[in-house]
């Protein structure tokens, strides 16, 4: 249990240190940006047990992830460290932070849109909100690829500045 004021104080700080980990995939974000890290704890014998949420499916990130935290956390002074996976609640790509939406956007990143809630219809021809283009603004875009460099983002054009912007998906 931690109760005592040095131990809640050395959680504050491992947070803050696991905290600033980039994202592998998203570099411009950081976890709290993305919203994956749950819970930073000290234990009694002074190991610490982060809790993160995988986000995209089958994201290949999620061990580099695990594997990043558990490496600063160790260059900060906590050479014990303990990663747990949390599964529930699922990652939505609604708890991306609004400094994190912001960040992906001045990286011509189009942020993801709200989430889809419920049992998602399946439809052949999907309507898809409109993305804006992260540059210029215009509605008046399309998606060329569902599948960018990596599985978060899909690939998009905006035909009135003709420029190919990256989308991270909403899930
Ligand atoms: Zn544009």
């Amino acid at each position: 249990m931690v109760t005592e004021g040095p131990a809640l104080l050395d959680a504050r700080r491992a947070r803050q240190v696991a905290e600033q980990v980039p994202d592998p995939e998203l570099p411009m974000l950081t976890l709290a940006d993305l919203g994956v890290l749950r819970d930073v704890e000290v234990a009694a014998d002074g190991t610490v047990v982060a809790g993160l949420t995988p986000t995209y499916s089958g994201c290949p990130a999620m061990a580099e992830m695990r594997a990043d935290v558990a490496a600063r956390l160790r260059e900060a002074g906590y050479p014990r460290v303990e990663i747990r996976t949390v599964l529930d609640p699922p990652w939505t790509s609604d708890w991306i932070t609004e400094p994190g939406r912001r960040k992906l956007a001045e990286h011509d990143i189009a942020p993801p849109g709200a989430a889809p809630r419920g049992p998602v219809p399946l439809v052949l021809s999907p309507t898809r909100p409109a993305v804006p283009c992260p540059r210029c603004g215009s509605a008046d875009t399309e998606e060329t690829s569902r599948f960018a460099a990596t599985s978060c983002k899909a690939l998009w054009r905006c035909r009135a500045c003709r420029e190919p912007f990256e989308y991270v998906k909403e899930i």
